[in-house]
Order: structure tokens, then sequence, then C-alpha cells
């Protein structure tokens, strides 16, 4: 199959590029670099069936493909609220775009959706079926609303146009290629205990995250995508059940860093959910899929990771 990943020279979209790769895909990556890097995907570059494209998912783009994971946008807090209107055209442009090409070359299409959908959760753990409790018009708004507008889109180009559409609600996901600086916890914790720093958290430290590792995330994606069922246009959740505070987190990141750390409170972003944990009953169902990588182990795979990054931008930063 020819397969068009956007976004896929980011932390996701370079794993399923490689994964789809290895399968015997030939996969277009389609990326601007806003917060991807060539750095990702280099070592696919001289593969016969690797393309990659760089190009804005806001501008329209003529194609021909079988299948899309539309998975540009930035994930992280930071670089989502650094520019907040062009979060929401990445998100609404991208998907009216993505979708446009699905409808015209009859291709399959996937929406990276978030589990931001439900928001500060009123029920716990979230079903699908929730609706959400989201703050409109706060700083994540661009992120949480451009995202269900997201899905809004892939279920009325369904209803409309028949367009073969899966929405997947993508929660918490860590592991190699995040960026050691775009202020997600797993990736801040681990860099920080790495440097001897004191381990950042926000607020008391008791709300809640469900961690997911990459491969188990991008197993469960690749399953949506090729799944058929009468209702697989609804929306699945992909996540790791196991929730932890974000004071276990410091803890268990301490275990896997194998090193004593100390903690600083600084103050708790503006809507930040308290608890996150998501129900995958669905997923258990429609895919057969469930995480396999408990946190400890995957702890220890992305901290290898790390240290090797952290270690060459020490010694680039001391050449200069
Ligand atoms: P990421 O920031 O590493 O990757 C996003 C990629 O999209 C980057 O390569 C970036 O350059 C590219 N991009 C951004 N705007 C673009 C645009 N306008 N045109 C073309 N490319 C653009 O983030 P990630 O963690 O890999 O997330 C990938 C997708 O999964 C996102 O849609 C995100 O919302 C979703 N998601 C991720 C998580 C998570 O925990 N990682 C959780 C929920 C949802
Ligand atoms: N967080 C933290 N310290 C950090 C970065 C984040 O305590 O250095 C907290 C943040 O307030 C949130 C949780 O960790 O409660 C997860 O944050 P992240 O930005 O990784 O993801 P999201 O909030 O989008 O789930």
């Amino acid at each position: 199959m020819r397969i068009l990943i956007t976004g896929g020279a980011g932390f996701l979209g370079s794993h399923l590029c490689e994964r789809l790769l290895a399968e015997g895909n030939e996969v277009i990556c389609l990326d601007n670099f806003y917060t991807g890097r060539k750095e990702n995907i280099r070592h696919l570059l001289d593969d016969k069936n690797f393309e990659l494209v760089r190009h804005d998912v806001i501008e329209p783009i003529l194609l021909e493909v079988d299948q899309i994971y539309n998975m540009a946008c930035p994930a992280s807090p930071v670089h989502y609220q650094y520019n907040p209107v062009k979060t929401v055209k990445t998100s609404v442009m991208g998907a009216i775009n993505m979708l446009g090409l699905a409808k015209r070359v009859k291709a399959r299409i996937l929406q990276a959706s978030t589990s931001e959908v439900y928001g500060d959760p009123n029920i716990h753990p979230q079903t699908e079926d929730y609706w959400g409790n989201v703050n409109p018009i706060g700083l994540r708004s661009c992120y949480d609303e451009g995202k269900r507008l997201a899905e809004t889109l892939m279920m009325d180009y369904h209803r409309q146009n028949k367009v073969d559409t899966r929405i997947v609600r993508i929660f918490n996901t860590y592991g190699p290629r995040m960026l050691e600086n775009d202020g997600r916890v797993v990736s801040n914790f681990i860099v920080q205990a790495l440097r001897g720093d004191e381990l950042t958290v926000y607020g008391s430290g008791e709300q809640t995250r469900s961690f997911c590792y990459v491969d188990d995330l991008v197993e469960g994606i690749i399953r949506l995508m090729n799944a058929e069922a009468e209702d697989i246009h609804l929306p699945v959740n992909i996540g790791n059940p196991g929730e932890f505070t974000m004071n276990e987190l410091a803890n268990e990141v301490a275990k896997a860093v194998g090193k004593e750390i100390k903690i600083t409170h600084l103050e708790l972003p503006q809507d930040d959910p308290k608890q996150r944990q998501p129900n995958i009953e669905r997923a258990n169902n429609l895919l057969n899929w469930q995480p396999t990588i408990p946190l400890a182990e995957g702890l220890k795979k992305t901290v290898a990771y790390f240290a090797k990054r952290v270690g060459t931008l020490k010694n680039a930063s001391a050449k200069t």
C-alpha cells in the first residue's frame, strides 16, 4: 500500500513511518518541521519505499495514496500554545485538506485525536461516549477544540461523502524521539533527572495521567486503521490504563535513572486536567488490543534514549 503520514517527522509519526515501511509499504512522510526533526527519519531516507515531502497541511496537496494517517499537529502544551491560531489552523484546515484528499482518491483516513477532547473530565476512567468538559476559551482550547472539530469533520465527511474514516483518541504517550525541551512531563522529568536538576512538579503533583509506551500506541493505531466493523468510524481510546500521580511518576523516573532526585513545585498551568485514565474496552473488543509495556519498562527504554541524547548535546555545547 502507499501510505501518507502527515507529521511523519514527529515523535509518533516517525515510529509509524518506521513500522509501516518495515511491513513492506510505500510511505510518504509529510511534515513542515514545526516540532518534527529530520533526525527522527534520517535513517529512513535511503529506503526506496520512503519519500519525504516538506509541506504544511494548512495548504491542500495532490497525491495518490491508499491510506492517510493525519498526525500533523504540535502535541505538547508549550508548543501548541506558542502560536495558538496556527494550532487551530493545523487541526481544522489540516483535517479538511486531508479529508478532501481522502475523498478524491478514495483513501482511508485516520485522524490522530486526543484524550484532551475530554478536557478536565467529570467521569473516570473516560469512555468514548463521554462528551467531555472542555473550556472553549482557555489556553488549552486551541488544541482541545481544534481536535474536537477535526473529529466533527471526520464524522461529517463520513456521513456526507462516505469517506472511510477512523478516529483514535490518543492518551499520553512517551518514548524515544520525544523532544528533550518540549515541556511534556515524561521528557522533562527524565532530562532533569539525568542532568541532576530538580524535577519540576506542577501544582501539588496529585493530578494523574496514564502513560502509554510508543510501541504499544503504534500497534493500536495500525490495528484501528486496518480494522473493519459497523461502528469502526466512531472514536477509539488508545492508551495504557495504568494511572499515576505526577509525584508517583517522579519516583518511577528516579528508579529508572537510578539516582536520588529532588523535587521543586511550580505553579499548576491553567485548566490542567486533574485526572485522566482511558477505558480501553472498545479497543480491546474491536481490535483485540491492549498495552503490553508497563511504565517501569518503558521508562527504562526512554531513559536509555535520553541518556545518549543528553550526552551528545553536552558534547556539542562543550565544542562550541
Ligand atoms: P510531535 O510534535 O512530535 O509531532 C507532530 C508533527 O507534526 C511534527 O513533526 C510537526 O513538525 C508536524 N506538524 C505540525 N504542524 C504541522 C503542519 N501545519 N503541517 C505539517 N506538519 C506539521 O507530536 P506527537 O507526540 O508525535 O503527536 C502526533 C499526533 O498525535 C498529534 O496530532 C497529536 O495531537 C497526537 N497526540 C499525541 C499524544 C502524545 O502523547 N504524544 C497524545 C494525544 C494526541
Ligand atoms: N507536568 C509537571 N511537570 C512538568 C511538566 C508537566 O508536573 O515539568 C504536569 C502537568 O501539569 C500535567 C502532567 O504533568 O498535569 C502532564 O503534562 P503534559 O504536558 O505531559 O501532558 P498533558 O497535560 O497534555 O496531559
